[in-house]
């Protein structure tokens, strides 16, 4: 175990400093003055950083540090703190570490025993299921699913039997898929899309997915989706089932002693068709 009491000590430190998400009054003084007393920051795209540091009038040098170099230069970060300089982390927007750079340098600061401070501020995700109407707690966050179509599908089908709020980072591009499988996997969940928050186009589409997909043709900018959790443990085996072909699944209630007509309208239920439809291929 090892136990960190950073206020009580004066040595050089790691700060993971929340920006805004939009609003660039999203900021606390915490954070503007911790940018401005720290030796060094390091952001992701630094002319995105620098608008942010000019607005504040911070004049801290900037360097950059991205998910895909985080590896490489962990380790120049630690070193840096270890040899006295105060270092700040910060990303494009909202909290380090949530879906941004940040993760890799807090494990290995908290494995050469570097005091990790927070500044804590905005986060897409918990601005998003604030605003959602959709329960809060307890919440299951994803960050971004996969960006292919196939693995992302799956994703969505594994967090089916999830009985917490879901909470997503989704792509403008990718969003009209993302939603027609939504429309598949979940066609009765409430679900919100929360779009350009704390910026002058926010916006919040909240009904089922087959209502937003109607909704979201050409819908641009940052989103969040908030998908409601699974309230009935048996819809689970309805899942199962209805990846079964539509005979496969009428059989399987025959097999378990349902009557003919009985079967069908539960195979329509559960796959929301029609009766006619499922006897359109039963009776083949
Ligand atoms: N670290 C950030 C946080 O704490 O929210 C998230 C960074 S992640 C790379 C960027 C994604 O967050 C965007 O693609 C979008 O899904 C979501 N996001 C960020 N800002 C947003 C905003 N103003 N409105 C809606 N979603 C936003």
């Amino acid at each position: 175990m090892k136990r960190q009491k950073s206020f009580e000590k004066d040595n050089a430190k790691l700060y993971l400093v929340a920006t805004p998400i939009g609003n660039l009054e999203d900021i606390t003084f915490r954070a503007i003055n911790t940018l401005k007393q720290v030796d060094i920051i390091y952001c992701e795209d630094t002319r995105t950083s620098k608008k942010l540091l000019d607005f504040y009038d911070i004049h801290t040098k900037l360097k950059s540090v991205h998910l895909y170099n985080e590896n490489d230069i962990s380790m120049e970060i630690v070193n840096l703190v270890k040899s006295g300089s105060n270092v700040a982390i910060i990303s494009d927007a909202g909290m380090p570490v949530i879906s941004d750079p940040g993760w890799v340098v807090t494990k290995d600061a908290l494995e050469n025993d570097v005091d990790i401070i927070v500044v804590p501020g905005a986060s897409a995700c918990l601005t998003a299921l604030v605003a959602s109407g959709i329960t809060a707690h307890p919440f299951y966050f994803a960050g971004f699913l996969n960006s292919k179509s196939a693995k992302r599908r799956q994703e969505l089908k594994d967090m089916y039997s999830r009985s917490e709020t879901i909470i997503f980072y989704e792509s403008p591009h990718r969003i009209e898929e993302t939603l027609k499988m939504l429309v598949d996997i979940y066609p009765d969940r409430r679900v919100v899309l929360a779009r350009e928050l704390t910026k002058k186009f926010e916006e919040f589409l909240r009904g089922t997915p087959g209502e937003l997909l109607e909704a979201v043709s050409s819908i641009k900018g940052e989103m969040v989706i908030i998908l409601e959790g699974n309230s009935n443990p048996l819809s689970n085996v309805v899942l199962e089932l209805n990846d079964l072909s539509i005979e496969e699944h009428y059989n399987h209630y025959i097999d378990n002693g349902i009557d003919s007509k009985e079967a069908m309208k539960m195979v329509a239920n559960d796959r929301h068709i029609s009766k006619k439809q499922v006897y359109e291929k039963i009776k083949k």
